[in-house]
């Protein structure tokens, strides 16, 4: 690829008012722009990087036979779920972008996909030279400018995302009423929020539920949580096995309870009701009593209704550790992958796997680049070499740039050519912002000697070779 045909808008200046080092040297180095919008915009040094990434995710994953397809995940898992009738048919393995799909005839096979899905993405981002912290059922990497944050136990050892993390509840703040009280309601007129209802009861969030109605893949489910807690959105879908879901809207909940937002509770619900374990072994608690403008006291799980449990709790930093109770620790990161099962047990057994190529980059970026630019590692780069003539003009030069890039591109590896006609300083200025791992650099004296010099990025290190030799080396630094 010669660089005079490809759109490479490097600016002689960081940009300003970008905060992040990734996104201030993306846009630098011509890989990104900003969107009117607000957003970003990849141009093609980016594609290449994101190009070559993909390449390497597909070799990773050949033993599962990936299949190509373009499809949203919500639309894959209907199409799947209907058009895929028969074991025979499985296991297959889905790719749509950085989304992966394993579908699978039984659990077994699902287990085995997630483990496989699971090796591939360690191995893809080993491969890339990215610091990764395992997360049980991801992968993070802890970059300071992170907008993810990383949750660690230093009891345990455990990291999650604090999206997901697992922590136990706080302490609640007044203990239960002693005895089997019956339920029953009371007046709370305008009284919707838990705040609201604290004050009209003087009893703080911890001795109230919270109720709230969603949809999760097209099912309404009702999950009660503590009062004074937040429901971790992941760690819901996770329990129910769903892909995504939404709030229900307010006149799909008084159709379903008869009873308008803010006087919904668990007491006959008439959907699907899960609960957070901190309320397992609860008692005499308030919550919405399903008649608009009244409460219950005395509700009892277990005894009034009877929910399916689950740790649904969204952790803070600080919390403690769900496995060892020791305090939790935030640290800014960044999710590179996920996997998740989705489903339960319906045929046919699904397994995602996330993966963001974009977000790859910025990590790679943020953890090497320095005063002159850009280093990537060679997986992730756009290109693994560019071939800088010192001098365009000089027909000499230019051949023997052009018989070097022929042979590298013969040995499949990936070329810049650099044919502008700029000064030296220019084009060398250039390729280090833009973070090409090596540079072969052909000037007049040394190739009257027969050599190139071969350049390290990273390391700085020059080398001078004959150009088959630093070919061969390229090829075998791979
Ligand atoms: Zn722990």
């Amino acid at each position: 690829m010669r660089w005079s045909h490809l759109f490479i808008p490097t600016l002689r200046d960081d940009p300003a008012g970008v905060e992040s080092a990734s996104r201030r040297l993306l846009l630098r180095a011509g890989y990104e722009r900003q969107l009117a919008t607000g957003g970003f915009g990849q141009l093609p040094l980016a594609m290449h990087a994101f190009e070559r990434v993909e390449r390497l995710i597909r070799e990773e994953l050949a033993s599962m036979r990936p299949q190509e397809l373009r499809l949203p995940v919500a639309d894959a898992l209907g199409i799947a779920r209907a058009e895929l009738r028969s074991p025979k048919q499985l296991p297959q393995l889905w790719v749509s972008g950085g989304d992966l799909l394993a579908f699978d005839a039984d659990a077994a096979g699902q287990a085995a996909s997630s483990e496989n899905l699971k090796a591939a993405l360690r191995r893809i981002f080993d491969r890339c030279g990215l610091p990764v912290v395992e997360t049980g059922d991801g992968f993070m990497a802890p970059i300071a400018t992170g907008e993810d944050v990383l949750a660690r136990c230093p009891g345990c050892g455990c990291a999650a995302n604090m999206k997901r993390a697992w922590a136990k509840a706080l302490p609640q703040t007044v203990e239960d009423p002693d005895g089997d009280l019956p339920a029953e309601p009371f007046h709370t007129p305008g009284r919707k929020t838990i705040a609201e209802v604290a004050e009209f009861t003087s009893l703080p969030g911890s001795s109230q539920m919270k109720s709230l109605v969603l949809v999760a893949d097209g099912s309404p489910v009702l999950v009660m949580v503590r009062g004074d807690d937040q429901m971790s959105g992941p760690r819901f879908l996770d329990a129910v096995g769903a892909y995504e879901y939404r709030p229900a809207t307010p006149a799909e909940i008084t159709g379903w309870f008869g009873a308008e937002p803010g006087s919904l509770g668990p007491v006959g619900a008439p959907i699907r009701t899960i609960a957070d374990s901190a309320l397992k072994g609860r008692r005499n608690m308030v919550s919405g009593a399903n008649r608009t403008d009244y409460h219950l006291r005395n509700v009892t799980p277990g005894r009034d209704f009877q929910p399916e449990y689950f740790d649904l709790r969204r952790a803070q930093p600080g919390d403690p550790c769900g496995h060892c109770g020791t305090p939790l620790i935030a640290e800014p990161a960044v999710e590179l992958g996920r996997i998740r099962k989705l489903g339960g047990d319906a045929f046919p057994f699904v397994c995602l796997a996330e993966i963001s190529v974009e977000r790859m980059l910025h990590t790679a970026i943020e953890t090497g680049y320095d005063e002159n630019g850009i280093c990537l590692p060679r997986m992730i780069a756009p290109f693994d070499v560019v071939v800088t003539p010192v001098n365009a003009k000089d027909d000499a030069l230019r051949a023997a740039a052009e018989s070097i890039v022929t042979a590298l591109e013969q040995s499949g590896i990936d070329v810049l050519y650099d044919d502008r006609d700029e000064r030296p300083g220019v084009k060398f200025k250039d390729s280090d912002l833009i973070g090409i791992p090596w540079r072969v650099t052909i000037g007049g004296k040394k190739l009257a000697q027969g050599l190139v010099e071969l350049y390290n990025r990273r390391t700085r290190e020059v080398r001078d070779l004959s150009p088959a030799a630093a070919v061969q080396d390229l090829k075998e630094s791979r």
